[in-house]
């Protein structure tokens, strides 16, 4: 990222365009500065002008060109600081959409002497005035970029200032846990007692803890932004590609007899429950019988390991295969579901006289075993709740909170330093080098929350958003 030499200079009047660029109903410009009413007023032609009018209500009126005649019929609305988005003055004019008219606004603005925003400007500044904070700023962000309503629900909940509370929370322990041991040390003669030492460790861990499950609710949070990454794996002809066309109820992947036929990757995104699922389907796992099949199983193991889910599709109307045991054998410890397909057939027998399913449920205890029919579209939805279940784990995807990768890494930087912090002081390695721990995972904490304002951060984070924003 390149650092810019000087940071734009605040306080002075910023404008820009809030809405998408082209065709819409309305266009929405946005001015931010001490003086933006002012500016707003003198191309405002209002029912009652700006001045007279109590923050937060819609004037309807014209706006005016520099000559005085009208461009557009407008709305306009100003807000007092500190009740705006950016904490400051703030005016917005909604003019009818296309971006001409909302071009011809904002250009008047600027000729009359305010500066074209940067990109995330209004939410930096909003930042900058401490009417939110950097976790809930990187939130917007989140909220802009959401594509399914689990990850908006999540960035929201982030911009309401869940994580910013709890991280708060985390610091100000951090704070006096620090000030304990700086004390100690103020005084070096007098070491902790011992019992007062292991109480400190017992409480460095339980912060270390509560870390890890925020990093785990962060975690959550990314997977419903990003997607589920849901493998669909098996031996060939179980009815993988099939599976794949019932959950998407289109036909996309090659379905044929031929065992073998999906030598290519397939991704394909559904939203189950407001929580979006990348369903890929994989060439079946097992002895390759040519080169390309040997690239399309090499490919598959990849997805098998790297995925959030598995979807272990065996064939329902026959015994199991070998193969299909040793695959079976790497599914404990890896989150998965077994779907028993072709279940419109009669059953495949298995040794002892049970089924195939039967013989599934056995050899995996504890594993969700579902009867299903891609053919038929039987189970199929059931599927797809079992997918989610075995995401969320004993949590729940509710818990979910929007962090962006950096405040993850923070958030694991502070936990690791204080891990160091914890098994420093049990080894009896000494208190100062604790002390240096614990003030590296406080100034991550520092720099998660923006209790730092370092520029070169913020003009890294706000460079990101999009203009007007
Ligand atoms: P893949 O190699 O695992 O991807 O398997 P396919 O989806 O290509 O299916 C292999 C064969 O099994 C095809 O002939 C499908 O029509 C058939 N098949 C798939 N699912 C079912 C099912 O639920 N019931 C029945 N009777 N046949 C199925």
């Amino acid at each position: 990222m390149e650092r810019k030499e000087t940071p734009p200079p605040e306080g002075d009047i910023i404008a820009a365009i809030g809405t998408a660029w082209g065709e819409a109903g309305i266009a929405i410009v946005r001015i931010s500065g001490e003086g933006s009413r002012e500016l707003a007023g003198k191309f405002l032609s209002l029912a009652v002008p700006l001045e007279d009018t109590p923050p937060r209500f819609l004037r309807n009126g014209s706006l005016l060109d520099d000559k005085g005649d009208p461009i557009d019929q407008v709305l306009a609305v100003w807000f007092a600081p500190p009740k705006s988005y950016t904490g400051e003055e703030l005016v917005e004019i909604h003019t009818h959409g296309g971006t001409l008219v909302a071009r011809k606004c904002l250009d008047l603005l600027l000729c009359g002497g305010a500066r074209l925003a940067e990109p995330g400007e209004f939410t930096r500044r909003a930042f900058l005035s401490g009417r939110i904070d950097l976790t809930q700023a990187e939130a917007v962000l989140g909220v802009i970029r959401s594509r399914s309503d689990e990850a908006l629900r999540a960035a929201v909940r982030t911009l309401r200032g869940e994580l910013a509370e709890f991280a708060r929370d985390i610091y100000n322990e951090i704070l006096a846990l620090s000030g304990s041991l700086e004390a100690a040390l103020d005084f070096p003669e007098e070491d902790l007692p011992s019992g007062e030492e292991d109480e400190l460790v017992l409480a460095i861990q339980a912060v270390e803890q509560t870390l890890r499950d925020l990093l785990d609710r962060c975690a959550t949070g990314l997977l419903l932004r990003e997607g589920i990454r849901v493998a669909i794996v098996g031996r060939p002809n179980v009815g993988k590609s099939s599976l794949l066309n019932a959950l998407l109820k289109e036909s996309r992947a090659i379905v044929t007899a031929i065992p073998g036929t999906t030598r290519d990757l397939i991704e394909e995104v559904i939203t189950c429950r407001g929580v979006p699922l990348r369903l890929i389907d994989t060439a079946g796992m097992g002895p390759p019988s040519d080169e390309a099949e040997a690239m399309g199983i090499s490919l598959a193991e990849g997805v098998f390991q790297d995925a959030d889910v598995r979807i272990w599709v065996v064939d329902g109307s026959v015994p199991l295969h070998p193969d299909d045991l040793k695959l079976a054998e790497r599914l404990p410890g890896r989150e998965h579901v077994v779907a028993v397909n072709k279940s419109d057939l009669p059953p495949g027998a298995a040794e002892g006289g049970r089924t195939t399913a039967e013989f599934v449920a056995d050899l995996l205890p504890g594993s969700t075993v579902l009867s299903i029919s891609a053919k038929e579209n039987r189970g199929i939805e059931m599927l797809k709740d079992d997918i989610l279940a075995a995401i969320a784990g004993g949590g729940t995807l509710e818990a979910g909170l929007n962090a962006s990768a950096r405040q993850v890494e923070e958030i694991r930087s502070a936990a690791g330093f204080l891990k160091d912090a914890a098994e420093t002081l049990s080894a009896g390695m000494g208190q100062d080098v604790a002390a240096s721990s614990l003030g590296e995972a406080r100034r991550a904490m520092e720099r998660l929350l923006g209790i730092e304002k370092d520029d070169t951060l913020l003009d890294y984070i706000f460079s990101q958003f999009c203009l007007g924003k």
